[in-house]
């Protein structure tokens, strides 16, 4: 058995190391490749991507989980967790027709430019022929994948389930109710508060090389090492790395706008403190990287605005901060900072929300997909729907379609039941700050500037098991409980509360 379970482990470090270095190859296409290897690098992308799908799906993969099969119940939790992720990979990957996984691939080369160019044009009909095909392609692939679908379940719960394990849509319906009985409520009451906000220092310029300093000190008091990160620029800030040893992040500065970058870099700070974070025995191997989107999101939302968005955190940066910012910024205050950057306001970007009218833009992406998949609408009444759904929950109709339906770029790629996660992160990440206040004051910590213990904390309790166990498991471990709206509604009703002077 010993030897089974080496050659196992061995034949997964193989595709680990491809996976890192199409990582590494993902970050350098994303910054600093230049546009004339764009078609050599995608060529590149396209080989490596292959040799690695025929990797889970090759004979000597079946034989390895066919000679581990009988004995999963008395593995290490290790291979336990290696053996059910191949699985998972070498059972969906052998379903579908390769012929269909390619024409995938290829539509969505297509259709990303086609959306790219429909959201300039902020024209919904140039894309709408691209995304028909996109959806009858995901409902044709679907109907390989039937067995996949929950009992009572519909085709939209196998695609739920591919970004975040075992979640469903009765599940995400329970969910979403919950969040919409709180936040809909609250967000009235909020915008019908006498509260003023400053906003006077709103586009005071900051150019970027001061806001690359910025980033790097923010960077530096939250706890992500340079030593094994790094920080990149980037149309749209990300992250991305191998693993603990390597976790790298890029931000965006807009001269006008520092708070921006500043929130963007905490963010990805927050995704990869949680890669840094994995325990040292398993750098290289296959479970070194985060767990679900949701769990990441749920880190990268912690750092950003459970920690980002608090009062006692502008409160131990802005003297430091103030240091580097022009003299424009010396009456600003740690309060009008804090007030300013969880301002509350209906709008009709998701990227640009503030945290509480956020999730409402995640609920009509939802809602609307489900509807694209129980067959309830058609794409070309997305744009109506979209305008509809804005109208009823945010009281405003979209000017056009590129603030609209055309704002995202996940349909063009074919992500669809991806929206959800984000939701759910910001929801554990309000669910994990209950549990932490148990063992310690967060907001005296902060103040402290004590940002290790905060970071050790969840090092310990997440980031340590990188994604050795499903989201449930790991609650159930460390927690003893699963996820439960009523933190995240709590802690809304707090924030806003308070700042809004809402009785
Ligand atoms: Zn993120």
């Amino acid at each position: 058995m010993k030897q089974t379970i080496e050659d196992f482990k061995q034949y997964v470090e193989r595709i680990t190391m491809f996976k890192q270095a199409m990582a590494i190859l993902a970050f350098d296409s994303n910054t600093i490749a230049p546009d004339g290897g764009l078609e050599q690098r995608a060529k590149r992308s396209g080989f490596f991507e292959l040799e690695i799908f025929n990797m889970y799906i090759s004979e000597t993969m079946k034989q390895h989980l066919d000679a581990l099969a009988p004995h999963i119940s008395s593995l290490d939790d290790d291979v336990k967790a290696m053996y059910r992720l191949c699985k998972d990979k070498y059972d969906s990957g052998t379903k579908i027709p390769p012929e269909l996984v390619k024409e995938f691939a290829e539509l969505t080369e297509e259709s990303s430019k086609a959306w790219e160019n429909a959201r300039k044009n902020a024209n919904f009909a140039e894309f709408a022929p691209f995304l028909k095909r996109l959806v009858d392609l995901q409902k044709k692939l679907l109907e390989y994948r039937a067995d996949e679908m929950p009992v009572d379940g519909t085709a939209y719960d196998i695609l739920l389930d591919d970004y975040e394990d075992d979640m469903t849509t009765e599940k995400y319906d329970k969910f979403f109710e919950g969040l919409k009985a709180v936040i809909v409520p609250l967000i009235k009451k909020v915008l019908a508060s006498e509260k003023k906000i400053d906003t006077s220092f709103r586009n005071f310029k900051v150019d970027t090389s001061t806001q690359r300093k910025i980033a790097e000190f923010i960077a530096n008091k939250v706890g992500y090492d340079l030593n094994c990160g790094y920080i990149g620029e980037s149309e749209h800030p990300f992250s991305c790395g191998s693993d603990s040893t390597d976790a790298r992040i890029t931000t965006n500065y807009h001269e006008d706008d520092f708070i921006s970058s500043l929130y963007s870099v905490l963010h990805e700070c927050g995704h990869a403190i949680y890669e840094q974070g994995a325990s040292e025995n398993l750098v290289g191997t296959y479970l070194g990287e985060g767990g679900t989107m949701g769990m990441h999101e749920s880190q990268s939302r912690f750092y950003e605005n459970v920690i980002g968005r608090s009062l006692p955190f502008w409160q131990s940066i802005t003297n430091e901060l103030k240091e580097l910012l022009p003299d424009e910024f010396s009456h600003v205050t740690p309060l009008m900072f804090y007030e300013f950057s969880n301002q509350v306001k209906n709008s009709f970007i998701r990227i640009e929300a503030d945290e509480l009218t956020y999730c409402l833009h995640v609920i009509i992406r939802y809602e609307i997909e489900k509807m694209l998949f129980s067959g309830n609408c058609e794409v070309d009444d997305l744009p109506n729907i979209w305008n509809q759904k804005y109208q009823e929950y945010l009281d405003i109709t979209p000017t056009d379609d590129a603030v609209g339906v055309l704002q995202d770029v996940h349909w063009s790629e074919g992500l669809f039941g991806y929206f959800p996660s984000y939701a759910l992160g910001s929801a554990y990440a309000a669910q994990f700050l209950s549990y932490m206040q148990k063992d310690f004051n967060l907001d005296e910590t902060i103040l402290n500037g004590d940002f290790s213990k905060i970071r050790s904390w969840l090092r310990e309790k997440i980031h340590a098991h990188g994604c050795m166990y499903t989201t449930e498991e790991l609650m159930k471990r460390e927690f003893g409980e699963q996820l439960d709206v009523k933190h995240y509604a709590e802690y809304l009703n707090n924030k806003y509360g308070k700042l809004y002077g809402l009785t």
